[in-house]
């Protein structure tokens, strides 16, 4: 029996959308790049620090000879904005089911499948693994690297979650690369709103607003500003991406916002327990960085909205009892309105004990009175 070809039919009755294979000959193409990257602070906390486990498959796992990579489209188009309350919206990959866990569920019962016919020793990952899963999906042949450094596969276009297994199988790689097809557009650099696409193929991931919504280091002030009112994620340099438009969407059912999750109501956000925040949005995948981190982000969405009736509400907020709370709320009133801002913020300095939160606040007075100055 042909196990490569037997793997392949299996993962359609599996509802995998792509599947490829490649081998574990480790992507020294990359260490330059990626040894760069650390000398010019432009790698993410949630990266893997140790460079040789990025790029090579044994350092995981000495027994690697072939890698299954596999690719779930998430392109779905069920969301729509509801029209009252303050809406923050969510990346397309956190409107349904935690997708972490949806692909492992797949991989899972692919690896069974494999083990009816062969006994095999493997290693599983989504998202979590060291290795460079998008290089991996490229050499595998699950799609090309668009501009915007995501993976775009010709059938589903771009919004695909990638998984891949590291097996001791022997199978014959032949993988059919994908050839670029971005040519003379540049849509995505054009609309990434804090230029993180710096150029045609370089990323800087630390001024990303998808970054920027999970980091729980300080945002910097005019990055803060182009966050607009995104909770978790931003899909904009794949939403204008020609290459996902007129695709295969298979809306595959685990993906699908209930709910109205693909947008949240700010205000509840604002107030939710964490027992409540669990229980509601545990189970997506953007709920990984905490309740807090939520709140953080919808902040900063009622700042960028500068309308004067979310002032009451953000007043509430600046005696919240996580610092990082009312640090971010001083912000926002201040980006909202100087002059009253200065005035209910210099009461509250008065009494906050937290040195930090103190120095903070005053940081940004300082840098509100240059700004209204300048103004
Ligand atoms: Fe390529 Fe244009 Fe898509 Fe960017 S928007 S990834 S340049 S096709």
């Amino acid at each position: 029996m042909d196990l490569k070809q037997y793997i392949i039919d299996k993962s359609k009755e599996l509802n995998i959308d792509i599947i490829g294979f490649t081998d574990c000959e480790p992507l020294f193409h990359l260490k330059e790049y990626l040894v760069m990257r650390q000398k010019e602070n432009k790698e993410t906390e949630f990266e893997e620090k140790d460079i040789e486990k990025r790029i090579d498959p044994k350092a995981t796992f000495p027994d690697c000879k072939t890698i299954i990579v596999i690719g779930l489209s998430y392109n779905n188009d069920f969301n729509q904005e509801p029209k009252e309350g303050l809406t923050g919206k969510l990346s397309k990959s956190s409107w349904g089911l935690d997708y972490h866990m949806v692909l492992e569920k797949r991989m899972e019962n692919l690896i069974k499948e494999i083990e009816k016919i062969k006994e095999f020793r493997f290693k599983s990952f989504v998202d979590t693994g060291p290795l460079i899963d998008r290089e991996l999906a490229r050499k595998a042949g699950i799609g090309y690297y668009g501009k915007n450094c995501s993976i775009i596969n010709y059938e589903y276009g771009s919004f695909i979650f990638i998984g891949y297994i590291l097996t001791d199988l022997d199978i014959n790689i032949d993988p059919i690369l994908l050839e670029e097809e971005c040519r003379e557009c540049n849509l995505c650099l054009k609309s990434c709103p804090t230029s993180a696409l710096e150029s045609p193929y370089i990323f800087n991931p630390k001024i990303c607003i998808s970054y920027l919504t999970q980091t729980k280091e300080r945002i910097p002030y005019e990055l803060r500003s182009k966050m607009g009112n995104n909770i978790y994620g931003c899909d904009v340099c794949q939403k204008s991406c020609p290459k996902n438009k007129n695709i295969n969407r298979v809306n595959h059912e685990d993906f699908i916002p209930k709910d109205r999750k693909g947008y949240i109501n700010i205000e509840e956000i604002l107030s939710i327990s964490n027992k409540q925040f669990k229980e509601k949005y545990g189970s997506m995948a953007g709920s990984w960085r905490g309740r807090n981190i939520w709140r953080r982000n919808g902040i900063i969405a009622l700042g960028n909205t500068k309308d004067r009736e979310n002032l009451q509400i953000l007043k509430s907020l600046l005696k919240d009892p996580n610092p990082m709370i009312r640090e971010y709320t001083a912000w926002a009133i201040l980006n909202i309105d100087y002059r009253y801002g200065i005035e209910v913020i210099g009461d509250i300095l008065e009494y906050e004990q937290n040195k930090v939160v103190k120095q903070e606040i005053k940081r940004l007075i300082n840098y509100f009175a240059t700004k209204n100055i300048q103004v």
